[in-house]
C-alpha cells in the first residue's frame, strides 16, 4: 500500500513514538524510502525528538558530567551574587567616605 504525503506526515509522529501499528509503519517505511521530502521531515523531527528527551545519565562518567554541568551553573550563579555583594560594597564604602567629606567640610 502506497500512501500520500498528507497521510505520512500524520503517521511520522505515530512511528517515532513507536505507537503506530504494524501496518502503518510498515507504510511508513515504504513511503519514507520513496519520497524525499517526507524523508527529510521525518528525520528533523526524530532530529527535535532526541534534543528534547536528553536520556537520564547512565554511566559513571555521564553522571558525573551531569553533576559539573550542574556545579558549573550554581557557581556562576554564587559568582554574580559575590560581585553583586562587593560592587554594593564598594557603594556603600565610596557614599560614606562621600558623606564623611561633605559632613566634614560643612563643620
Ligand atoms: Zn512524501
Amino acid at each position: 500500500m502506497n500512501i500520500s504525503c498528507d497521510m505520512a506526515m500524520d503517521l511520522i509522529a505515530l512511528y517515532c513514538d513507536g505507537v503506530a501499528s504494524e501496518d502503518s509503519r510498515k507504510a511508513v517505511r515504504e513511503h519514507l524510502a520513496g519520497c524525499p521530502v517526507c524523508a527529510g521531515a521525518y528525520a528533523a523531527y526524530k532530529r527535535s525528538r532526541e534534543q528534547k528527551k536528553r536520556p537520564a545519565p547512565k554511566t559513571p562518567e555521564e553522571k558525573y558530567a551531569a553533576l559539573a554541568r550542574t556545579m558549573r551553573h550554581k557557581q556562576r550563579a554564587s559568582n554574580l551574587g559575590v560581585a553583586a555583594i562587593v560592587a554594593a560594597s564598594i557603594l556603600l564604602g565610596a557614599y560614606s567616605t562621600y558623606r564623611m567629606i561633605v559632613t566634614d567640610s560643612e563643620k
